[in-house]
C-alpha cells in the first residue's frame, strides 16, 4: 500500500539492522532486569532517531508522521520499550514545533532532535486519566512566574527527561473545564530527582511490562516556573495542543502493536516448524494452522489501517478518526496475537526463556496508553455521528 521514496527505505532499512544486530539480542535479558538501555539509546541518538520528524532548519531529518511509524513498528519488533523511549520526546518535539513560539523552538528543538535532551509527557494525575478535564494541578500567575502545586503520575521517561510537557489548569475556575487548560515547558536537569526547589520527580512506578524505560510520578509545590515557559504563551490553549499531540501517541501505540504483533507472528511460525507432537511437526496441525492463518490476516490489517490513519495525518489531514480506528485494531489485535501465539509455543511460551513471554506481558499496555479502548471506541462513535449526522 505504501510507496516508500529512498529516504525512507534507507531509513528502515538502518533501523531494521540496527535492531537485529543490537537490539534482539539483548532486549530480553534487559527486560527482565528492568534495566534502561543506555548504550542503545546513544545509538539511537547517533542515527538521528530523536529527530525524525523534527524540520531540518531546527537540525532534524523532517520527515513524516508515516517514516516515524515504520520506524517505530521496527523498533518495536525488537523491544516495545525503545518505542517508549522516543514516543513522549516526540509528542514534545511535535507540541514545541506546532505550537511553540520562535524562541521556544530556537531554544529547544535543536538539543532535542540530536537527543541531547529528551522530553516527557505529564498529563495523567492519580486521581485524573481518561477523564483529562479533572486534572487538579494548578498554576497561578504570580508576577513573571507561574506558582505550580500538584501531582502529576505516569509519566513515561520522567526521570531521564529534560523538558516534561506539563498540562496545568492556570485557570481552575473556568467552566467547561477545557478552557482553564495550559500546557507548561518544564525544563529540569535529566537524571536528578530533585531538579529544582519544589519539583520533585517521585518514585519509579515497577511494572507488569514495558520494563527498562522508567515511569514515574511528579510532584509539584509551590514551584515556580517563568510565565514565558508557557506553550506559545498563551492561556487556554492546553486542552486543544495535548490532544493534538495525543493524536500522533495513537498512531505511535498502532506501529507498536504492529512491531510487537510482527514479533509475536515470526515467533509462532518459526517455533511451529520446529516443534514436533504426534510424529510430525505442529505446523502441520490443522489447529495450529488456524492460529497462524488468523494471526498473519489480523496482522495485515493491523499494518494497512497503521499506514492509512499515517498517511492521512503526514498530509496534514484531520485523522483523529483514522488514529483512533487504528489504535484500537492493532491493540486488541496485538493481545490476541500474542496470546494465539503463547498458545502455538505451549508450556514453553510461559518460560522466561522464551521472548514470547515478554511481548505477552508487553501487549496489555498497548490497550491503555494514549486512550483506553473503551475511550477510543467514544471518540470514533463521536466522529461517525458527526459524519453521518441526519
Ligand atoms: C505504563 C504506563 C505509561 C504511561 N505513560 C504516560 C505518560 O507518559 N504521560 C501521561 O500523561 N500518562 C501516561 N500514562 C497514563 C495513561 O494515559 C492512563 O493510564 C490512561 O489514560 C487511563 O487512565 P486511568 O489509568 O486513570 O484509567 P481511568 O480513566 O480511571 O479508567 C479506568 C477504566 O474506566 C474506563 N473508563 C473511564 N472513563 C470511561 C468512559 N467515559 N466510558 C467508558 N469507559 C471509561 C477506562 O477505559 C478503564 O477501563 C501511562 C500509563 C501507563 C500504565
Amino acid at each position: 500500500m505504501l510507496q516508500l521514496n529512498d529516504t525512507q527505505k534507507a531509513m528502515i532499512e538502518m533501523v531494521r539492522e540496527f535492531v537485529e544486530k543490537e537490539v534482539i539480542p539483548v532486549a530480553d535479558e534487559l527486560e527482565h532486569a528492568d534495566e534502561y538501555p543506555e548504550a542503545i539509546v546513544e545509538q539511537m541518538k547517533e542515527m538521528g532517531l530523536f529527530g525524525i520528524t523534527v524540520p531540518e532548519e531546527f537540525g532534524g531529518i523532517g520527515e513524516t508522521l508515516t517514516t516515524y511509524a515504520l520506524t517505530v513498528v521496527e523498533l518495536a519488533r525488537g523491544w516495545m520499550s525503545l518505542s517508549g523511549v522516543l514516543n513522549t520526546h516526540f509528542m514534545g518535539c511535535y507540541l514545541i514545533n506546532r505550537f511553540g513560539t520562535d524562541e521556544q523552538k530556537q531554544s529547544l528543538l535543536p538539543r532535542m532532535s540530536t537527543g541531547e535532551i529528551r522530553a516527557a509527557l505529564a498529563m495523567s494525575e492519580p486521581e485524573a486519566g481518561s477523564d483529562v478535564q479533572a486534572i487538579r494541578t494548578k498554576a497561578i500567575a504570580d508576577g513573571d512566574d507561574y506558582v505550580v502545586n500538584g501531582q502529576k503520575m505516569w509519566l513515561t521517561n520522567g526521570l531521564r527527561s529534560g523538558v516534561v510537557m506539563t498540562l496545568v489548569k492556570t485557570d481552575p475556575e473556568a467552566s467547561p473545564a477545557h478552557k482553564g487548560m495550559s500546557m507548561l515547558i518544564v525544563e529540569k536537569e535529566p537524571g536528578n530527582p530533585q531538579p529544582a526547589p519544589g519539583l520533585d520527580v517521585g518514585k519509579n512506578i515497577g511494572k507488569l511490562g514495558y520494563k527498562g524505560v522508567e515511569t514515574t510520578e511528579m510532584n509539584f509545590a509551590d514551584y515556580r516556573i517563568p510565565r514565558t515557559s508557557l506553550l506559545g504563551e498563551q492561556e487556554g490553549q492546553g486542552f486543544r495542543q495535548v490532544l493534538d499531540g495525543i493524536e500522533l501517541g495513537r498512531v505511535n501505540v498502532a506501529a507498536r502493536a504492529v512491531g510487537v504483533s510482527t514479533r509475536a507472528f515470526e515467533e509462532a511460525i518459526k517455533y511451529a516448524q520446529e516443534r514436533k507432537a504426534f510424529g510430525k511437526t505442529i505446523s502441520e496441525h490443522q489447529a495450529i494452522q488456524i492460529h497462524l492463518a488468523e494471526m498473519g490476516t489480523t496482522l495485515e490489517a493491523a499494518k494497512l489501517m497503521l499506514y492509512s490513519a499515517a498517511e492521512k495525518k503526514s498530509q496534514g489531514e484531520r485523522s483523529d478518526l483514522e488514529a483512533g480506528m487504528a489504535k484500537l485494531f492493532a491493540s486488541e489485535a496485538c493481545n490476541e496475537i500474542v496470546l494465539k501465539s503463547l498458545r502455538v509455543h505451549g508450556g514453553y511460551g510461559y518460560s522466561k526463556e522464551f521472548t514470547i513471554e515478554r511481548l505477552y506481558r508487553d501487549a496489555p499496555f498497548l490497550l491503555i496508553g494514549e486512550g483506553t479502548s473503551e475511550i477510543q471506541k467514544t471518540v470514533i462513535a463521536r466522529r461517525l455521528l458527526e459524519r453521518h449526522k441526519l
